[in-house]
């Protein structure tokens, strides 16, 4: 039996932590549609493709070949053959995957991949569009979200831990201004799914959160 979990919700609400945790604990793959996305942005930067030219954007990202493999349980994304996990977490091409993913041409060519991965394993996976466009017939759709001050704030902490110099303030205006790219582009917008159960984590730990999503599963599969 293949089961899948969508989780969707802004940046910064801790989907991917909680969706690697679901993952693990229920045996099934994790997989990181963002960072996708930022292969792609980050294969866009490497071209010097200029993000508001959406003509550009179309016909550059022909030339992106993006594969999935996993490597001692770890999503590694490939593009054009070569690993680029350790590119793709940085704010330039966090900003420019949030610009370059609301072009219809980038979209499909990611969608076919997405859909392939959850068709023959079961799998949690994490993006925006997920349990509206995706997999709409998911078995557990999760609308992840937090205020943007909590959401700031933790990756505020997490840029301080890896050393990074950076400032709240400016962190909290990129993150409204993704949201609000991420929710108002025409293609697959980001919105919480009729069927999906929404979550806070603005009060909750990590394992709150995770144990909420493992009673949610268990609840909607009967198992
Ligand atoms: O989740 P993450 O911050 O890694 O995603 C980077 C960007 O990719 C997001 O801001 C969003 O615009 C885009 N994205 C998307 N659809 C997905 C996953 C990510 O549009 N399924």
């Amino acid at each position: 039996m293949v089961y899948n979990i969508a989780i969707d919700g802004p940046a910064g609400a801790g989907k991917s932590t909680i969706a690697k945790r679901v993952a693990k604990e229920l045996s099934f793959v994790y997989v990181d549609t963002g960072a996708m996305y930022r292969a792609m942005a980050y294969y866009l930067l490497q071209q010097n493709v200029n993000g508001s030219d959406p003509e550009a954007i179309a016909a550059v990202c022909q030339g992106a070949e993006i594969s999935i493999e996993y490597r001692n349980g770890e999503q590694i994304v490939l593009l054009n053959g070569e690993n680029v996990n350790a590119y793709l977490r940085t704010e330039e091409v966090g900003n420019m995957a949030s610009v370059s993913s609301a072009n219809p041409r980038v979209r499909a060519r990611l969608l076919d991949l997405q859909r392939g991965l959850a068709a023959s394993q079961s799998v949690v996976m994490d993006g925006r569009d997920i349990g509206t466009t995706i997999l709409p017939d998911a078995d557990v759709k999760i609308y992840l979200t937090a205020s943007s001050s909590t959401r700031a704030g933790r990756r505020y902490k997490e840029l301080l831990e890896k050393g990074e110099a950076c400032n709240i303030e400016e962190i909290q205006k990129d993150i409204e201004e993704r949201d609000r790219r991420d929710m108002s582009r025409e293609v697959s917008p980001l919105r919480q799914a009729e069927d999906a159960v929404l979550v806070d984590s603005s009060d909750m730990s990590i394992d709150e959160v995770v144990s909420a999503l493992i009673k949610i599963f268990h609840e909607k599969t009967g198992n």
